[in-house]
């Protein structure tokens, strides 16, 4: 069996190690059936001279879009119609660590063999596009589908950006301070399509993570795990909601001056931090 290239690399290895960490609970939480959900990774920093020498395992692929910012760039990306549960335990065979070739419009497969990368790579790579350009350290994006989440976009009442942002925040204080931004909301739209790719980026700018429709979600992150957790809190919000709705009432939910106490106090930021 060839060489991996996690081998010896230390910094890769964590990463992608923390990827298939969080593949394992999207699978276990039941967010991920057969081959739902998606993610990408940011890894240029630990690019070296041997990677960069590293011939391409197929022709290189059109993007489908000309994403700038990533010229040079690096990443890990979940493979088209492989399973999160698989990911979990083989990283490197239910994905592919692809580089942006210099036109900025297309991509190399690199190692550790030819897994296309996910149909919605081209949304993936403009939400990494948007963040490099705005100069952040974000590395991390992760689409999946999370049960509650998933349920409240059903319910029209809750289809706006504000009004799920402030029914979760007010379940528990940790809702506000670990999902300090809230939840965007995007109205219905075919998935892998331009209009939902635009519809995400114009909400990625104010919120870690935006909720699709009767889909899911698409988060980013510091690294994937900073995802998951942003993900998650908000979900756990939904459970809450819920659970209390199951018990016969819908929940009374935290008072507007409670919330803006704990944010206050906490300083917790109202734009994404860099
Ligand atoms: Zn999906």
């Amino acid at each position: 069996m060839s060489k991996s290239i996690l081998e010896s690399r230390e910094g890769l290895n964590e990463v992608i190690s923390q990827c298939a960490e969080v593949a394992g609970y999207l699978w276990e939480k039941g967010w991920a059936e057969r081959n739902g959900g998606n993610m990408t990774y940011d890894v240029t920093e630990f690019v070296d001279e041997e990677m960069k020498a590293m011939p391409p395992l197929a022709p290189a692929r059109q993007i489908g879009a000309v994403l700038p910012h990533l010229k040079g760039c690096w990443f890990y990306a979940k493979g088209t119609g492989r399973r999160m549960r698989d990911l979990a335990r083989k990283p490197m065979e239910a994905g592919c660590i692809i580089r942006i070739c210099d036109d900025c419009a297309s991509y190399e497969m690199v190692a550790d063999a030819p897994v296309a990368p996910t149909s919605e790579l081209p949304s993936h790579l403009a939400l990494q596009d948007y963040l490099k350009g705005t100069g952040s350290s974000y590395k991390a994006t992760l689409h999946t589908h999370p049960i509650e989440l998933v349920a409240l976009s059903h319910i029209r009442s809750f289809c706006s950006s504000e009004i799920l942002t402030r029914t979760l925040w007010s379940m528990i204080p940790e809702t506000l301070a670990f999902a300090p931004l809230g939840l965007g909301f995007i109205p219905f739209a075919t998935p892998g399509t331009q209009e939902l790719a635009d519809a995400t980026l114009k909400e990625i700018g104010r919120y870690d993570v935006v909720l699709w429709e009767k889909h899911g979600t698409i988060a980013v992150g510091r690294d994937m795990m900073d995802a998951f957790d942003q993900t998650d809190v908000l979900n756990k919000a939904a459970c809450i909601y819920k659970t209390a709705c199951q018990m016969g009432t819908p929940p009374e939910g935290m008072t507007d001056a409670q919330m803006t106490e704990i944010q206050e106090l906490f300083h917790l930021p109202k734009t994404r931090e860099i």
